[in-house]
């Protein structure tokens, strides 16, 4: 199916490594010109290099920056033309325990997980509107559904987000103009981040770190950690033409994990 993305410009946020990486590399398949940022230059030239060999027909611009800070935003902005395709990510703040975060440690979290996004979609949905096109994708986590206790700063930032793209995404001055948001849920994929958890987790447990991994994927009922692949191609999915009708939805990718019916 031609998901009807060839000639948009996509921006897509934290992109160097993991699930943005896997969203780029699916919307430059799709022929969509993107514009990744991420904090590492090194990392982010590469991946752009990986991404034009995918796709020489496109442009792959790279912005180096932190996408948390006003400057970080407004560099990736400028690099992009015009924002078709949104796909909001950052970094996922640390595990914890709320007995020692201080204001400065929530606002971090906030600012990352749900200000960003919400700068980035206000400074993009106007024009989307404009021109009858437009698709917003927050990354955001399988704990906004099942919260994690030791995750609460995600589970806090996270479901700000979560509340404010339910109610911007019904405006109809936005869904009536074909521009839709929508929130990409992740369960366990494989990714540095995870890895580094699963590294954390077999310490605190006294196991091998792929012992532990083996005991996560078998608590999952696809017995696996989910792919960046497979993270990129649904995220193509629902930023396709196609999925106009489809806005203002928390979409769950997490081979299962999740126990409930809604
Ligand atoms: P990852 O493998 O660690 O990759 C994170 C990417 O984001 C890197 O390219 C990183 O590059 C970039 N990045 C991080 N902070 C940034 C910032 N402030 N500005 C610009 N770029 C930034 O992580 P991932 O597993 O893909 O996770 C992506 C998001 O999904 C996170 O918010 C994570 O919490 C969430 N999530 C992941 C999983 C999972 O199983 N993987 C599950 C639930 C939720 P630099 O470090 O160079 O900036």
């Amino acid at each position: 199916m031609d998901l009807g993305l060839s000639g948009r410009w996509a921006l897509v946020c934290a992109a160097s490594k993991g699930l943005g990486r896997g969203c780029a590399e699916a919307l430059v398949k799709e022929g969509a010109h993107v514009v990744i940022t991420a904090r590492g230059a090194e990392a982010l030239e590469a991946t752009a290099e990986a991404l034009r060999s995918l796709n020489p027909a496109v442009q792959v611009r790279a912005v180096a920056g932190d996408i948390a800070t006003p400057e970080g935003r407004a560099a990736a902005l400028a690099a992009c033309p015009q924002v078709d395709v949104l796909v909001n990510n950052a970094g996922g703040p640390p595990p914890g325990d709320f007995r020692d975060w201080d204001r400065t440690t929530w606002l971090a979290a906030i600012d990352a997980n749900m200000l960003t996004p919400i700068e980035l979609i206000k400074a993009t949905v106007d024009g989307m509107a404009a021109r009858g096109f437009g698709r917003v994708l927050n990354i955001t986590s399988g704990a906004v559904k099942a919260p994690i206790d030791v995750l609460g700063l995600s589970n806090g930032a996270r479901s700000g987000l979560t509340g404010f793209v339910a109610g911007l995404a019904r405006q109809p001055q936005l869904a009536g103009r074909n521009v839709t948001l929508n929130n990409l849920l992740p369960g366990a994929f494989d990714t540095e981040r995870l890895h580094k958890t699963l590294v954390a987790g077999a310490s605190k447990n006294g196991l091998a770190t792929e012992e532990f991994a083996q005991r996560r994927k078998q608590s999952i009922p696809a017995q696996r950690f989910g792919t960046a692949a497979e993270f990129g191609a649904i995220c193509a999915m629902l930023c396709s033409a196609q999925a106009g009708y489809l806005t203002g939805q928390n979409i769950l990718l997490d081979g299962g994990a999740y126990a409930g019916v809604f």
